[in-house]
């Protein structure tokens, strides 16, 4: 019965409408503000995966530990989805699958537009590993680039409408404010303009390595701004310690002045009382 208002959505099968925010696109037909997340327009978005991990974990009280990975491949003798531990060695899972990989060649972790080139295969299995690919080019250009020639077919390809060219130059530059101007996280890193780059420059590397710059310098700005308030607020302490310092020495000394006074004025009203008083008897005799 809870299920009464889930609604089953066929879309278009086209690269990357998987992707987070080009399905709530094709869905809702909203569109996800830039450096922004689903939920400021009104979108939660949860893959099968995360759903299924979440109900366990409600109904039955389950950690995750466990994920099924996509095993694919030229060289994959039984290719398929598989439930895997995480901290499964790779090299175990790939064994199971019954691959012809040589040891020491590469192999694709994630997607293959989007995945990463492995060649270690004694990493483990992680709740990011969703598939494997053995026996195909990771799409990296293996040829020296050649210059770009400003053809534009970069920004045509790019689906969130990006200017990966511009990028490209900044990134390349190390102009990182110029390239956050130009919405650099927006790049959902789908590799489409590295696809079409007819110079065959590999801009989404770029783009990646722009981005860990850019969050680097965030990272040490952040804790820079933590050490100066530190030291802002230990100057701070140490002066008003002084003050108090000062004041309670005002006091102490205030009150030793006060208790002189006091005992100065005792001793000499009991001075002035024990003196005789002659001139009294002198007049009566
Ligand atoms: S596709 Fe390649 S060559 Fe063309 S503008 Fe983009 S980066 Fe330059
Ligand atoms: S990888 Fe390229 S095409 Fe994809 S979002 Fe980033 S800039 Fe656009």
């Amino acid at each position: 019965p809870h299920l009464k208002d889930t609604k089953v959505v066929s879309i278009p099968t086209r690269y990357p409408t998987g992707s987070e925010k080009q399905l709530i696109q094709v869905i809702t037909g909203k569109q996800v503000p830039s450096r922004g997340l689903p939920i400021d327009i009104g979108v939660v978005s949860h893959n099968v995966g995360t759903t299924y991990a979440v109900a366990r974990a409600i109904k039955h009280g389950e950690p995750l530990i466990s994920r099924i990975v996509t095993v694919t491949g030229r060289e994959v003798k039984n290719a398929g989805n598989f439930e895997t531990l995480f901290g499964t060695p790779m090299h175990e899972l790939l064994s199971f699958c019954g691959t012809e990989r040589q040891a020491g060649e590469p192999f694709i972790l994630g997607g293959p537009m989007m995945g990463y080139n492995l060649s270690g295969d004694h990493l483990p299995v992680t709740k990011t590993a969703n598939c494997i690919i053995v026996g195909v080019d990771d799409g990296a250009k293996s040829s020296t680039p050649l210059p770009c020639i400003r053809c534009g077919e970069c920004a045509v390809a790019c689906p969130v409408s990006l200017l990966p060219q511009q990028l490209y130059w900044y990134s390349r530059a190390k102009d990182l404010d110029k390239a956050s101007e130009y919405n650099l996280f927006d790049c959902i890193e789908c590799g489409c303009c590295s696809y079409v780059c007819p110079s065959e420059i590999p801009l989404v590397h770029y783009f990646r390595f722009a981005k860990t710059e850019i969050m680097t310098q965030q990272q040490e700005n952040a804790k820079a701004d933590v050490a100066r308030i530190r030291h802002e607020n230990r100057l701070e302490r140490l002066e008003q310690e002084q003050q108090e310092k000062e004041l309670r020495q005002q006091q102490r000394k205030a009150a030793l002045a006060a208790t002189q006074a006091a005992k100065a004025k005792q001793a000499a009203e009991s001075e002035s009382s024990a003196e005789p008083t002659t001139t009294d008897s002198q007049e009566t005799q």
